[in-house]
């Protein structure tokens, strides 16, 4: 029998992508945040989501809940009805309620800012700015009363990564600006307004990884936005203090220097199970007789096939293209650049799975999964794009609940969410060890 526990307010602070290992060499240098809130809370490294990637990893926090059962499965996917096309699923693909939404039906007051997946904004009690994908404050806000507000302030929803392949500089400026209109807002909220739950994203973590990770020539600007996010949760924990919450603060992957692209259509083609009609290679234009595509990052789908999802059939088409992916070799480094290529029965339970890929591809570390249809070439070496996700590394801070009792790679980011809908007490908050048996995404080990 789970043990009633009284609900807890959390604020919660992520920084997208940022790795644990960063944070512990971070804790080191002199004057660092770090510290004093290890003193009173507990940090534990986790794995995202499979792909790890921000879409699916934040609908899996926001739900608790594998892919298999919120539906969500990268930041793109096929249609084939009424033709062929690429959509770009949004919040309300959620199949799956997402926590704010939790905590306003169970009459409390959910805070939400810029967090991946909640755009189209839920009209909750308390406030949703929604994040990732959404680009545009239009109609991004709820109640949308604030929407002029934030439009007078300059409030950005997401920097145009284009500018980065323009001008870098730029870019890292936008991000700053952005970054800074982002917490002075949240900031004004936590503090004025009355809530249970209020989480802040942040986003700018990541595009600073993807564009400056390593890189000499901005590594000054790379660690100045570095300690603002640090002095900003620094602030986050004295509110949450102020107003009696638990602290979260959490990153949905880790990241790493990118050594290589892998452009896996170009693969596929390559080998014969991907051709292109009318002289066009996009999606639109896949010829029927294809037998296999890719959408990023390294999510394989059979094409067309007549088999059912969840088919023996199926499975052993797909078992014989995996076969062919774990033989590739990068012929310049001479290593193999996938992790592993896994069938989706074997990551993700639920009724949501015949939407999945077929297969799923974890690469080696530094290797970057793209699937452009027009590359001409199967690897190249990044240039601009320098920075690149990995599914470990990620981390979950809390100053209390059941993560305390968490080993380290034990855990991935479903269970974070799961761990501040426990402490929030929602309904239908299992006791994190029935979670294994519920959807099989909790590691062996
Ligand atoms: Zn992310």
């Amino acid at each position: 029998m789970p043990i009633e526990v009284p609900p807890r307010k959390v604020l919660a602070v992520s920084l997208d992508g940022t790795p644990h290992s960063l944070i512990m060499r971070r804790a080191e240098q002199p004057g660092s945040i770090w510290p004093r809130l290890f003193e009173r809370g507990t940090i534990r490294r986790i794995r995202s989501s499979r792909p790890e990637m921000s879409s699916v990893a934040w609908a899996s926090y926001l739900t608790g809940a594998n892919p298999g059962e919120h539906g969500v499965f990268g930041f793109v996917e096929p249609q084939f009805t009424p033709r062929p096309r690429l959509s770009y699923p949004n919040g309300s693909q959620l199949r799956r309620p997402p926590i704010h939404r939790r905590v306003h039906d169970a009459g409390r007051v959910p805070i939400s800012i810029n967090v991946p997946m909640t755009s189209p904004p839920a009209p909750v009690s308390g406030v949703v700015v929604g994040g990732f994908l959404g680009v545009t404050l239009a109609g991004n806000v709820h109640p949308p009363e604030l929407e002029r507000e934030l439009q007078r302030a300059g409030y950005i929803v997401d920097p145009d990564p284009a500018l980065a392949y323009r001008d870098r500089a730029r870019f890292l400026a936008v991000l700053f600006d952005a970054l800074e209109k982002r917490v002075a807002l949240a900031e004004r909220l936590a503090i004025e307004r009355d809530w249970d739950y209020f989480h802040l994203h942040v986003m700018e973590t990541d595009r600073l990884f993807h564009f400056f990770w390593d890189e000499q020539a901005y590594a000054a600007g790379f660690n100045e936005l570095l300690v603002r996010c640090e002095r900003a949760v620094e602030r986050f924990a004295r509110i949450a203090a102020a107003k009696n919450a638990a602290l979260v603060v959490l990153s949905d992957h880790g990241f790493t220097r990118s050594r290589r692209i892998v452009f896996v259509n170009a693969l596929l083609e390559k080998a014969g199970l991907l051709s292109y009609r009318g002289g066009k290679r996009s999606f639109a234009a896949i010829d029927p007789r294809s037998q296999a595509f890719a959408l990023a990052p390294g999510r394989i789908f059979l094409h067309r096939t007549p088999h059912a999802p969840g088919s023996r059939e199926r499975r052993e088409r797909a078992g014989q293209l995996a076969g062919v992916l774990r033989q590739v070799v990068d012929p310049e480094t001479r290593e193999p650049p996938f992790a592993s290529v896994d069938h989706a029965a074997d990551l993700y339970a639920g009724p949501e799975i015949v939407r999945a890929p077929d297969l799923v591809i974890l690469p080696r570390d530094g290797y970057d999964l793209k699937a452009d249809f027009d590359a001409d070439r199967v690897f190249a070496t990044p240039e601009v794009l320098v920075g690149t996700h990995r599914y470990g590394d990620a981390f979950f801070y809390a100053t209390e609940g059941p993560s305390a009792a968490w080993e380290d790679d034990e855990r991935e980011i479903t269970d974070a969410g799961r761990a501040v809908a426990s402490l929030l007490a929602l309904p239908g908050t299992a006791g994190s060890s029935d979670f294994a048996a519920v959807t099989g995404t909790t590691p062996s080990g």
